[in-house]
């Protein structure tokens, strides 16, 4: 979300070069297997902006719970408004909804070779139910992340922000504005503004998560796999300090 200047956009561009001329299936020796992550971080940290972009780098899979339930809330039913006013408020849709919807989609073929969560889990019971029903599968999380960013520079960002309807790339009017006003410059796609990104909104979703997310830090902490990424840098070191991040052997940190 942040401006994209030259040195920026050649960070992100040698991050993108080093990973894309190794095959993936080498990158997937080096790492030995399938890596599954955790970002997290508050509204506005940027997870969004990062999240699709270093998947595609590392090669796994992209899970956002907050996309997955745009699209469920766009559809004509009863479930679909309870949702939608859970949204819109800024609080939590409840646990059960959020865990059978992100565990589905962790079930389809693209997450085999890996995923990265993206604002999921959000509650201590989400995470440890995570653990549970990965580990049913055979399957763990491997590395959390904790995108940091001070509070002023969240709520700047959550208001001013514009999304693709299509692709959900992420503008902001004054840090990132698209080449044309309204249009995705990457898939052409039309930008819209959610209802939840109003400044009283994104105070109630910064106090949310404090109240209920904060703790699954300390959930993780506990469990020796958090690693701290500071997130108010440009896009592109924050993309490469991510891969990084990620490709690192636990050990090694
Ligand atoms: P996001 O796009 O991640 O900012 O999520 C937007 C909204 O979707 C949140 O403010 C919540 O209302 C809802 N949401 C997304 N992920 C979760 C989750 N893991 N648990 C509960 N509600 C969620």
């Amino acid at each position: 979300m942040g401006h994209v200047n030259k040195e920026d956009g050649m960070v992100a561009a040698r991050a993108q070069a080093s990973v894309l001329t190794r095959p993936s299936s080498r990158l997937m020796v080096e790492r030995g297997k399938p890596v599954n992550v955790v970002l997290m971080g508050p509204p506005g940290a940027g997870k969004g902006t990062q999240a699709g972009t270093v998947a595609r780098l590392v090669d796994v899979a992209h899970v956002a719970s907050g996309d997955l339930l745009r699209d469920l809330i766009r559809q004509d039913s009863e479930i679909a408004r309870q949702v939608k006013a859970f949204m819109d408020r800024g609080d939590l849709v409840p646990d059960d909804l959020t865990l059978a919807i992100v565990m589905a989609r962790l079930a389809e073929p693209d997450c085999a070779n890996g995923f990265i969560l993206d604002g999921f889990p959000r509650t201590v019971t989400q995470a440890r139910e995570l653990d549970s029903r990965l580990a049913a599968r055979g399957r763990r999380i491997d590395r959390v992340i904790d995108l940091i960013v001070p509070e002023d520079v969240l709520l700047a960002r959550l208001s001013g922000r514009w999304l693709c309807r299509d692709c959900h790339s992420s503008y902001h009017v004054l840090f990132s504005p698209p080449t044309t006003p309204g249009v995705c410059d990457r898939c052409g796609g039309p930008l819209y503004q959610r209802n939840d990104d109003t400044l009283e909104t994104a105070r109630r979703r910064l106090e949310v998560y404090d109240h209920d997310t904060r703790p699954v830090l300390e959930y993780y902490r506990a469990a020796g796999i958090l690693v701290d990424v500071p997130g108010d840098r440009s896009v592109g070191e924050v993309t490469e300090a991510l891969r990084e991040a990620i490709v690192t052997q636990p050990d090694a940190l």
